[in-house]
């Protein structure tokens, strides 16, 4: 048998490049990879761990679970040249992505490099500028994790006016037959059963847990990754002490079943609620898994139809997370590809340059019962569920007119499931508005009193919630009508904020409106220009 040409240790035909969020053995970047001819190539790099100032949870997770991968496609007889972060700086082969990869390719001198498209328009950019440098071929294929390709997003959303997010969900429904009679109209009668999933746990608190959600101890190797992040990033924000996340596909498809046994069941009816000290509650935190490619969504949806088919889960339960998944999911990722990289710097609202989050988005260190009790998730798992990052850190993040692109950084920063192109629509758009309306018609402006009726923070809260002046007013309602009141001709047109607007114009007659108003420019004086802000973001 003739010698292959090519040495995957030495020199490989085609370097395969795999990014910390493309941990898939059958990915598009990996279909055709030869061992006996190519190689793959994977980089821990200080620049990227410091792009944003990142939680330490966030660092140990995409660490381990790129190094469970290495260990896994060596085990498949896979030649991987990987580079691994340790506690010395000095060790380091190149501080930045671009460097590492430029230093190996002109080594290892592969005839080709081959990727899957990044989640992240810089790291694409870094991409293709290192290749063109270097003179060699990239070959970037799509990332098929997804229902939607991009190009089949872009036909829908051209020349539309707005884009809205139900009409592209019943279309994705319709085009894979998902929760569909056989003459093609949704199962139970209706698209959408969010009239039945806005349950509030009432005085009482969460009914018990049919079981606690399945807790993944560190192994050797993930522990040595965290040993390294503490004495590398000591100073980052977050805590590694509540390791308890998958980093390999066998923990996260187990994680997967725990879900559709035992929360699949009442996460849609409780789908909105909060809960002092219940971070969890019924949600299946599988965003950290499926956004790294640990879990495909197909298999997601397919496996909670199967729990609903089976008559184990309600309708209602399921549909809610097959529209997460189908519905939300792919409609964001298709609107930070659209829109394009300029969509990171909108600012429709025209708040401050360097208008960044205040110091407790960092520590929790806050008076406010519901921000506390998010921050102290945060902290100890990088992650909240859906509302609390929305109706409350980024609700106060808009009324207080912290800058769109800081409060996406942010989130970036702190959150274990966040990946460039799913945090910038959620945050830019769907949080602070900043993009004018392209994911969300209205903003989600709401006072404490929402907070107050989706959860039991307000009980416990030195503010009182329907207050707007005084000692104890609510920095969420003080802000609330505050932000009415500057944006009010922004909205002034808008159908939907309609009933907002005549309240506002109903205040502004009262003689409460300049209290609220000093007392607006008192907390965003106080919280906007903190001179210790703890925010790191050029790390
Ligand atoms: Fe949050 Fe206001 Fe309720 Fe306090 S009173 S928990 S600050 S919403």
């Amino acid at each position: 048998m003739a010698k292959p040409k090519h040495d995957p240790a030495k020199r490989p035909r085609r370097l395969h490049l795999v990014l910390g969020d493309q941990l898939d053995h059958r990915s598009a970047t990996l279909r055709d990879l030869d061992p006996a001819q190519d190689a793959v190539w994977m980089a821990e790099t200080h620049a990227e761990a410091t792009h944003v100032w990142c939680h330490k949870l966030r660092l140990v997770v995409f660490f381990s679970a790129m190094r469970h991968f290495r260990d896994e496609l060596r085990g498949k007889g896979v030649t991987v040249h990987y580079h691994e972060l340790t506690t010395r700086k000095a060790d380091d082969r190149g501080a930045d992505f671009t460097e590492v990869l430029r230093k190996d390719v002109r080594k290892l001198k592969p005839e080709r490099l081959v990727a899957m498209q990044p989640g992240d328009f810089r790291v694409q950019a870094m991409l293709e500028q290192s290749a063109e440098e270097l003179g060699v071929g990239l070959e970037v294929r799509e990332d098929d994790h997804f229902f939607c390709s991009l190009d089949e997003f872009a036909e829908w959303a051209g020349g539309k006016k707005e884009l809205v997010q139900e009409m592209f969900y019943r279309r994705m429904r319709k085009r894979d037959a998902v929760l569909l009679t056989k003459d093609g109209k949704p199962v139970g009668g209706e698209w959408n059963y969010d009239a039945d999933n806005r349950k509030t746990f009432g005085k009482v608190g969460p009914p018990t847990m049919r079981k606690r959600p399945h807790h993944f101890r560190p192994d050797d190797l993930t522990q040595e990754v965290i040993d390294m992040v503490e004495v590398r990033f000591v100073d980052h924000p977050g805590s590694t002490e509540q390791f308890d996340l998958p980093v390999t596909r066998k923990e996260a498809l187990k994680y997967l079943r725990d879900f559709i046994e035992h929360r699949l069941c009442d996460f849609g009816p409780y789908e909105d609620a909060m809960w002092t000290d219940a971070p969890f509650l019924y949600h299946s935190r599988l965003s950290q898994a499926l956004n790294m490619h640990l879990l495909n969504p197909r298999e997601c949806v397919q496996k909670a139809i199967a729990a609903y088919e089976a008559g184990d889960t309600p309708l209602n339960s399921v549909e809610g997370f097959v529209r997460q998944l189908i519905g939300w999911r792919e409609f964001i990722r298709g609107v930070y590809y659209f829109k394009g990289e300029a969509y990171l710097n909108s600012n429709a609202l025209d708040n401050d340059e360097g208008a960044d989050v205040p110091s407790f988005f960092w520590d929790g260190d806050t008076e406010m019962a519901c921000v506390s009790d998010v921050m102290r998730s945060v902290i100890k798992h990088a992650w909240a569920h859906h509302i609390p990052r929305l109706m409350v850190m980024g609700l106060f993040a808009m009324l207080l007119g912290v800058h769109p692109r800081k409060f996406h950084d942010w989130h970036m920063a702190m959150y274990v499931d966040a990946i460039d192109w799913v945090s910038a629509p959620n945050t830019i758009g769907m949080a602070t508005w900043g993009d004018g309306g392209v994911v969300g018609t209205k903003p989600y402006a709401a006072s404490g009193n929402y907070i107050d009726k989706m959860s039991n923070y307000c009980k416990s809260c030195r503010y009182h919630p329907k207050r707007a002046s005084g000692d104890d007013a609510c920095p969420f309602t003080t802000l609330y009508w505050d932000f009415l009141d500057r944006h009010r001709d922004t909205f002034k047109g808008n159908m939907r904020m309609a009933f907002q607007v005549k309240n506002i114009d109903r205040k502004r007659q009262t003689d409460e409106i300049d209290a609220i108003r000093a007392k607006a420019q008192d907390i965003k004086r106080q919280m906007l220009n903190e001179e210790s802000r703890k925010a790191g973001s050029t790390g």
